[in-house]
């Protein structure tokens, strides 16, 4: 069996399509809820350090904000095109709604590539996108956040060209703020310690002491090493870790059959989560292809990198043992390996929901923000994880009550909460 290459809006749309059929939505929410609602498509001159002028193209969509202003990243890349943004916004839609945060989904991009531009240049390209936007983003319309290979910096710059033109200070606009200035405590730890409150909630439910479990994962940045850090705190121990190495241009896993050291790791891992094959060798880890932490004889698998990694052509090796799969990785499953997943019965918690810790404390900064008021780190993830744990079990009883896969529960709470949102303001 063979992946084929995804217009990720047209497995949006799909994924939709399904869920609407489950949920008998009429005709009228069916065409409101699997397009867009608004889309903005503009141009930023940019003047560079060599005085030519550049053109770049910006991009922002909305997918539906009926249960509050749109919310999601705005993504630098050279490769960026308006289909994966409207997907992207689209499944922002669900995540906020799945974690019932008052949230709708967006997102929006930049043709470009950071690595050769200087600050001065991507600052001004921050600048022109806001520029274009600013009647129609803000901190009750659409709250944009860093996102792939955007900053922290890079929204202060935002922000900042925000406040000039409507002349005030308008902290909640924008989330992923820097500590400080308007950031909230927590928000670093918090998508890869959601990750591991939907597992730890799944393995009460599934009767698994934790403390006698196993997991390997794939990838060593922000989401995965937080998540490893929160599932040792339970007991549990990783054997296997899996990630890029840029200097080979491929992958390795890391495996130690006692039990791998997170802080060991992060010592020789790069700011990228990349890490260097002797330098791990050398600290007594077993090295092998990147695909073997998929093959690990383990209970659980956190795919924690990147997109489109559990494919058909290597989802026949998932270990034996599996009982859980929690996605911490935006669509890492594609269709054709999650229905192989179905067939074996591995419990699935789906990414929009095990990664949504980090939109939901993007919520709670924007709640601090608009009250000027900032909560101790204890009290954010004390927050977080109350939300976490409440939309596990909600999807997880629909699951058990309409004998659904887990991935197809989450989008019908997602999906229906979104078309009460429309009916209710009277739009269809
Ligand atoms: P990151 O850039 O910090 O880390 C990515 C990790 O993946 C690195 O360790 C890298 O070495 C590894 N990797 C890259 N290519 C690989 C490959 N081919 N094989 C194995 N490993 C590979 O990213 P992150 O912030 O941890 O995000 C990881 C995933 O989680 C992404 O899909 C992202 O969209 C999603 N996500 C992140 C957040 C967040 O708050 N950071 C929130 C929601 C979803």
């Amino acid at each position: 069996m063979k992946d084929k290459a995804y217009n990720l809006f047209e497995m949006a749309q799909r994924q939709f399509d399904q869920v609407a059929g489950l949920l008998e939505l009429d005709d009228g929410v069916r065409q409101l809820l699997r397009q867009p609602l608004r889309e903005f498509q503009f141009l930023i001159p940019v003047r560079m350090d060599d005085g030519q002028v550049k053109v770049f193209n910006g991009f922002r969509v909305q997918h539906n904000d009926a249960r509050g202003p749109a919310k999601g990243g705005i993504r630098f890349h050279p490769h960026e095109n308006i289909d994966t943004v409207r997907a992207l916004a689209m499944w922002m839609t669900w995540k906020c709604s799945v974690v019932d945060i008052p949230l709708g989904g967006g997102k929006g991009g930049v043709i470009c590539d950071p690595h050769n531009l200087s600050a001065r240049e991507q600052e001004q390209i921050c600048r022109g996108w806001v520029r274009q936007m600013a009647k129609n983003v803000g901190p009750f319309q659409d709250v944009p956040a860093p996102d792939v290979m955007s900053t922290g910096q890079h929204m202060l710059w935002i922000l900042d060209e925000f406040e000039t033109i409507h002349g005030g200070r308008y902290p909640g606009f924008i989330t992923g703020k820097p500590v400080g200035m308007g950031g909230s405590l927590g928000r670093t730890e918090a998508t890869g310690f959601g990750v591991i409150f939907v597992l730890r909630e799944a393995m009460k439910v599934l009767g698994i002491d934790p403390s006698k479990t196993t997991a390997s994962v794939q990838g060593f940045g922000n989401v995965a090493q937080y998540a490893i850090r929160k599932y040792h705190e339970l007991g549990g121990k990783v054997t296997c870790v899996a990630c890029w190495n840029n200097k080979d241009k491929t992958s390795y896993a890391f495996r130690k059959k006692d039990g791998i050291d997170a802080d060991q790791l992060a010592g020789i891992a790069d700011s990228f989560g990349d890490m260097d094959k002797d330098k791990a060798r050398g600290l007594g880890y077993e090295v092998l292809p990147g695909d073997e932490w998929i093959a690990q004889d383990v209970d659980i698998l956190i795919p924690a990198a990147l997109e489109n990694q559990v494919t058909a052509a290597n989802a026949g090796k998932i270990g034996p043992r599996v009982k859980i799969i929690v996605e911490g990785a935006n669509g890492p499953t594609t269709p054709e390996a999650d229905e192989m997943i179905k067939a074996r019965k591995i419990f699935l918690i789906p990414d929009f929901l095990a990664n949504a810790g980090g939109v939901t404390c993007s919520y709670f900064e924007q709640v601090q923000c608009n009250m000027n008021y900032f909560w101790e780190k204890k009290e954010v993830l004390e927050k977080l994880d109350s939300k976490m744990t409440a939309a596990f079990h909600a999807v997880n009883q629909l699951a058990q009550k309409r004998k659904l896969y887990m991935r197809d529960a989450a989008y019908v709470i997602a999906i229906d909460r979104v078309a009460q949102a429309v009916k209710s303001r009277g739009w269809v």
